[in-house]
């Protein structure tokens, strides 16, 4: 029996390739969700991503989709907007290859406000590569190249993607199914860089090495622990897993216009 989204999937890549108990199945059926009920055309719909579990994602799309190279996706996103700016870009990847590996990219385009959706799942690790310290891993917490515990100060993202100036910025997890697809649904209503943190188990490595050694134990977390306050002091929401409250909420709902609005009202002038 077929299920009402089937089509929205290359049903000749499955099987697909994630571990039982990661939460990367649940953000593709949210953004799939989202991008029905937006009832903008597919043919606008555009997903990019680089590399990693996170961006194996688009692969599994059947839509126009690009599996770009790692931490790059922002750059070829960027370039398919300027170039046509009545498609809908999303790019959806992992926090090493957001925040690391592109994590330049990610600051230019929040700068321009570049008219892009962007979907980072924070698992707090490398998954694909076996779980080495990503630049999310909380301090302290044990990964494959943090044996001892990882001495770094890790970003917190909201904080950090709100104060480069996004129009818009959330961050929920795998367990808020319905806040997810609403707040990717909303992504795709706004023009402007649009920011969504999807905060995910990874049961094989940061969830084994951190007290977390199935992915129902993670949830059970999430569900205790979350708060929704939309109107929290971002400097104040980062993730350390010791036992504070993960704050989770739409915070910044606030369009401005886009770099290739910009762009034309200059040339306009011409
Ligand atoms: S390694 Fe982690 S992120 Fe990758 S598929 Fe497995 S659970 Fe998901």
């Amino acid at each position: 029996m077929k299920h009402p989204t089937d089509s929205m999937l290359r049903e000749d890549r499955l099987p697909h390739i994630w571990c039982p108990g990661c939460g990367l199945g649940i953000v593709m059926r949210c953004y799939i969700d989202a991008l029905i009920k937006s009832g903008v055309p597919l043919e606008r719909h555009v997903c990019v991503s680089g590399i990693g579990c996170t961006s194996r994602i688009p692969g599994y799309l059947n839509m126009d989709t690009y599996h770009t190279t790692h931490g790059r996706a922002l750059p070829f996103a960027t370039g398919m907007k300027v170039a046509n700016d009545n498609l809908l870009v999303s790019v959806i990847a992992g926090d090493g290859d957001l925040f690391n590996i592109g994590g330049n990219h990610l600051i230019h385009a929040a700068r321009r406000n570049m008219d892009l959706n962007v979907i980072c799942v924070n698992n707090f690790n490398y998954g694909m590569t076996g779980g080495q310290f990503s630049a999310t891993t909380p301090m302290g917490r044990v990964t494959a190249t943090t044996k001892k515990g990882n001495i770094e100060e890790p970003f917190n993202i909201p904080h950090v993607v709100s104060s480069l100036g996004a129009s818009f910025v959330s961050r929920w997890t795998v367990l808020h199914m319905r806040q997810l697809s609403k707040a990717i649904g909303r992504m795709m209503e706004m023009k402007g860089f649009n920011f969504l943190e999807v905060i995910s188990p990874c049961p094989p490595n940061f969830g084994r090495n951190n007290n977390f050694p199935d992915a129902l134990s993670m949830l059970e977390y999430f569900r205790k622990n979350c708060v929704e306050d939309d109107d929290a002091d971002l400097s104040g929401v980062g993730i350390s897993f010791s036992g504070e409250k993960i704050i989770v909420g739409n915070f910044i709902d606030s369009e401005k216009p886009p770099y290739h609005e910009r762009e034309k009202s200059l040339f306009a002038r011409r």
